[in-house]
């Protein structure tokens, strides 16, 4: 794995303004991951691959990423710089919106990281249960939308998304199928083991 096209690749999307994983999410993931070794991965926002590269450090052998992003550009930015970092054989674009690629999936996945529109997260959460194996986890960032969700927010450009991330929360917290912990690392991430 080419660990300075990476560093490139980072800053040119921190530069363009692409809201790529902050580094206490990162750290916090990569540590669960380094642990659990998994075989399959399902990632739903991709932007330009920078996650979805960084995760594949911790695949098992043989293993991947299956990731979704519905900007063409986008797409083809992350084509090229999975490539140029050498880890193409492991991750696998799929483009399109996720609502719509989702119910077309039938694979099971070890862990899958929530990284899209946030007012789709419900959604997001009853597809992923779906193709989960046993012992998985689930990770759902920017859960908790600069203190929106935890606060009496209610403006109108955000409200659907602030009650979606809501649902999501009141979802897996109730689940007696899992266990949830809310970490205040970047914007919230959501860290579900089942
Ligand atoms: N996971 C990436 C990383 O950390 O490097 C960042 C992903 S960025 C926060 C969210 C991405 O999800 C955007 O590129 C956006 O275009 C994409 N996205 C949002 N809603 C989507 C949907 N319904 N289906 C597919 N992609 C979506």
């Amino acid at each position: 794995m080419n660990e300075i096209e990476l560093k490139i690749i980072k800053e040119k999307a921190l530069e363009d303004h692409i809201p790529i994983i902050m580094d206490d999410t990162l750290e916090v993931i990569d540590k669960i991951l380094k642990e659990t070794k998994p075989k399959a991965i399902l990632e739903i926002g991709t932007a330009v691959g920078y996650s979805a590269m960084c995760f594949s450090r911790y695949l098992a052998e043989g293993g991947k990423i299956d990731t979704i992003e519905r900007e063409h550009e986008r797409v083809e930015e992350a084509k090229v710089n999975i490539q140029k970092v050498g880890v193409a054989d492991k991750i696998n674009i799929l483009e399109g919106d996720a609502v719509e690629i989702l119910p077309t999936l039938d694979k099971k996945y070890d862990v899958v990281f929530i990284d899209a529109a946030k007012g789709k997260y419900p959604f997001f959460l009853k597809e992923s249960l779906r193709m989960l194996n046993k012992n998985g986890i689930i990770f759902a960032d920017n859960i908790l939308y600069k203190g929106y969700v935890m606060s009496d927010y209610n403006k109108h450009k955000q409200r659907t998304a602030v009650r979606n991330l809501r649902e999501y929360i009141k979802e897996v917290t109730e689940d007696e199928n899992c266990t949830t912990e809310i970490l205040e690392v970047g914007d919230g991430l959501a860290i579900s083991r089942f």
